[in-house]
């Protein structure tokens, strides 16, 4: 298949968690070809080692580096909000947790009106598409592409941990990612032999030797071309040269949830007041573009430790990075093979809830500065808490018709007071399982924000004044049958031929947990879409 002169059937923007699963689902049939269009770069010489989660998060090459506008709620910070830029895009370089979310999520996708999209369809689809090797059979994969294992990684701090969460009424879960999400739990990670399962490794490599799949790296897609209300094709930019791509059937966006609806609004297609404010003329009206933003705000409580080379802040800094290096290059094990959090916990900050609300996350280190992520000089360790299911909308427009220029991102966090109240809960309880006794042995002082930030407003103060994104961008193009959403349920835009969405942009709600298994079940499920049209 020829880039340019040759016209593809497929063309799909981004090769992401979605895109990528997409286009190796669409090219299974070697009748079916596909030109996918990623900004980014082929790969990163560390992306496959899994704690270059911690040397991405601001790195200029692999990371679109977007910020926040500042906003009233969070104090007017800019609030840094990473993506991933290459092959495998966010699931190159994000945290490897490795969450499905809990049945009620898709329950209410598919109760808001999405047939299709309710547990029973998605479970087979998140079932396909893992390569786990625990939990029951019926309900976890053991075949697909993505690999997924538990972390092995052994401290006496997890285990203490573990205790201290069960004295406080939080049972342990062994798969969380089977029917029951509740309580805490060894994370399930993106991650095989030490190595990270992005979707550039586990869709894109498998994939390299098909005729029907060309990939372009390095281009950005510009704009959508719209004639007559039908999508016929793409601008990208390479090389500084601006190139045209037409396909016989349609364009799938898959850049995800900022660039999306960026891209959208660059072709015409939005709310008339922002296109015309930007002088872009309109080709389609929708309402919903951009709209419906939602992530997850997370805050992060910091503890000393007493007792020596348990924490990473000990094991893993200065000569000790070595040893690491030697332990990881030797058995793929240490320091260097860690997700962004070992344990993870999903509880009820109210046992009258029907299910989890709030996820906690515990790291076995601190860092001075989490967008610096450089260690501590005396040993610590790191509770993280964000609320589940987010109330708070935000939005995400575009504030130029430059498509160069990263679009507005409002989070809108903290508007809702549900949303503050679980969050100040959240804190509560992460302070309560770490202040219990089997902790004692190890726990010294909690020294971020330190015990003089207790109360309800003056937490609520402090989360505004200092807590971030849990990179979880969602929502911005939601599928739905109402006049407000973007596409159907069949992923199809509004008002348009040939043109889909497929990533997370597409969330109706937010799932209970991490994106990237939602991110990947979209795509796997837009390429079933497609094929049965
Ligand atoms: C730092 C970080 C940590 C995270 N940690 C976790 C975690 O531990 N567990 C978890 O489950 N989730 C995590 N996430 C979230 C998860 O990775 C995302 O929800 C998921 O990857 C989103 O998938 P997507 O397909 O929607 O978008 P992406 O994976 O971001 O893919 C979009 C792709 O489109 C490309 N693109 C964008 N614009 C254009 C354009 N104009 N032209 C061409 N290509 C374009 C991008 O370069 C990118 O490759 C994290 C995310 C980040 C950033």
């Amino acid at each position: 298949m020829s880039t340019v002169n040759g016209q593809p059937d497929y063309i799909v923007v981004g090769a992401g968690s979605a895109g990528a699963a997409l286009a190796y689902r669409l090219t299974e049939n070697p009748q079916t070809s596909v030109l996918l269009v990623e900004a980014g770069k082929a790969a990163h010489p560390y992306s496959r080692m899994p704690i270059s989660f911690g040397l991405f998060i601001d790195r200029p090459g692999v990371n679109w580096r977007y910020f926040s506008e500042p906003e009233e709620g969070t104090k007017n910070r800019i609030i840094p909000v990473p993506r991933g830029k290459m092959l495998g895009g966010s699931s190159s370089i994000n945290g490897l947790v490795y969450v499905r979310g809990q049945t009620l999520d898709y329950d209410t996708w598919g109760q808001l009106g999405n047939r299709g999209w309710s547990w029973e369809e998605v479970s087979k689809v998140f079932h396909r598409m893992e390569n786990f090797e625990g939990g029951d059979r019926h309900v976890r994969g053991q075949d697909g592409p993505l690999g997924v294992s538990e972390v092995p990684d052994q401290n006496p701090l997890y285990d203490a941990l573990f205790a201290a969460a069960e004295s406080v009424g939080h049972q342990r879960n062994l798969d969380y990612n089977g029917l029951d999400q509740e309580g805490i739990a060894k994370t399930q990670a993106t991650i095989k032999t030490g190595r990270r399962m992005s979707t550039a490794h586990c869709y894109l490599r498998p994939a390299s030797h098909r005729k029907n799949l060309e990939v372009v790296t390095e281009a950005m897609t510009q704009r959508l071309l719209i004639e007559n209300k039908r999508c016929t094709g793409i601008v990208y930019k390479r090389g500084g040269q601006n190139q045209t791509v037409l396909c016989k059937k349609e364009v799938i966006l898959s850049a995800g949830a900022v660039s999306s609806p960026q891209i959208l609004e660059l072709s015409g297609i939005g709310r008339p007041e922002i296109l015309q404010q930007h002088g872009i003329e309109v080709q389609h009206e929708l309402q919903g573009v951009g709209e419906n933003f939602r992530d997850h705000i997370a805050s992060r409580i910091q503890w000393r430790i007493k007792v020596p080379n348990i924490s990473y802040n000990d094991k893993a800094r200065g000569i000790n990075l070595i040893g690491q290096v030697i332990k990881y290059a030797a058995t793929g094990g240490g320091f260097l093979s860690l997700p962004s959090t070992p344990i993870v916990a999903f509880l009820k900050t109210r046992p009258e809830l029907a299910t989890p609300d709030i996820q906690l996350s515990f790291i076995p280190y601190a860092v001075e500065n989490p967008k610096r992520r450089k260690l501590h000089k005396f040993p610590g360790m790191t509770f993280i808490c964000y609320q589940l299911r987010p109330e708070s909308l935000g939005s995400i427009h575009i504030r130029s018709a430059d498509p160069n220029e990263q679009p507005a991102i409002r989070f809108n966090f903290l508007h809702d007071p549900i949303d503050v109240r679980a969050m100040i809960d959240g804190v509560n309880i992460m302070r309560r399982i770490v202040e219990a006794k089997p902790m004692d042995p190890y726990r010294r002082d909690e020294f971020n924000p330190g015990k003089a930030v207790s109360g309800d407003a003056a937490i609520e103060n402090w989360l505004r004044e200092t807590s971030e994104t849990a990179y979880h961008p969602m929502g911005t193009c939601r599928m739905g049958p109402d006049p407000n959403a973007v596409v159907d349920e069949k992923l199809k835009v509004y008002g348009l031929e040939g043109l889909r969405v497929a990533d997370a942009s597409i969330f109706p709600t937010m799932p209970s947990g991490n994106t990237n298994a939602a991110s990947i079940m979209v795509g796997e499920r837009a390429s079933d879409l497609i094929k049965g049209n």
